[in-house]
């Protein structure tokens, strides 16, 4: 059986995302999205515990996809879980750098290896980062989120 564990913010889950997931479901027995809890980031658009519910809703048509929220180093989590690899997405060039230091960095610490999927073209502008300011400025993300986050997100920044 072979578990992957894909680490991220998820604040909020995209499309982007969805779109790694359901390609790593295709290749391991397990999936486990690890919801990262940063307490350095005092002001998140969704609590994790709020981002963690919403992403389990967001992969009910998947088999065997479960969601975690971490508040450890990814390796420790990797380690508890019994996780073969650790999977990223990658969207562009801009992103290869720091994520190579950090599957480095992983490989050191623990022996993990981390595999890279590279995004579909269709999904590859689109970052947490830019959804969160689309919104608050009121514009239309219905084509960038799944159902239940785009819910959560309308009813956040209604006026
Ligand atoms: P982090 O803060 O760890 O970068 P994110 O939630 O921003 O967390 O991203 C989690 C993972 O999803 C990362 O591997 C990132 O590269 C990947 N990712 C983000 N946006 C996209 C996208 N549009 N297409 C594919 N992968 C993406």
């Amino acid at each position: 059986m072979t578990t992957a564990i894909f680490p991220g913010s998820f604040d909020p889950l995209h499309n982007g995302h969805v779109e790694i997931v359901e390609r790593a479901h295709r290749l391991f027995d397990r999936v486990v999205v690890a919801v990262l809890r940063n307490p350095q980031k005092s002001d998140p658009l969704f609590a994790s515990e709020l981002r963690e519910r919403l992403i389990r809703e967001c992969f009910t048509h998947l088999g065997h996809v479960e969601v975690v929220t971490m508040q450890t180093l990814v390796v420790e989590v990797a380690r508890s879980i019994g996780a073969d690899v650790i999977i990223r997405g990658l969207r562009a060039v801009s992103d290869f750098e720091n994520e190579l230091q950090m599957a480095q960095m992983n490989q050191q610490l623990s022996g993990i290896e981390t595999l890279f999927i590279p995004t579909g073209s269709t999904y590859s502008f689109i970052s947490s980062r830019l959804i969160r300011e689309v919104a608050t400025f009121g514009g239309d993300v219905s084509l960038f989120v799944p159902e239940p986050i785009l819910r959560e997100m309308k009813e956040r920044f209604r006026d």
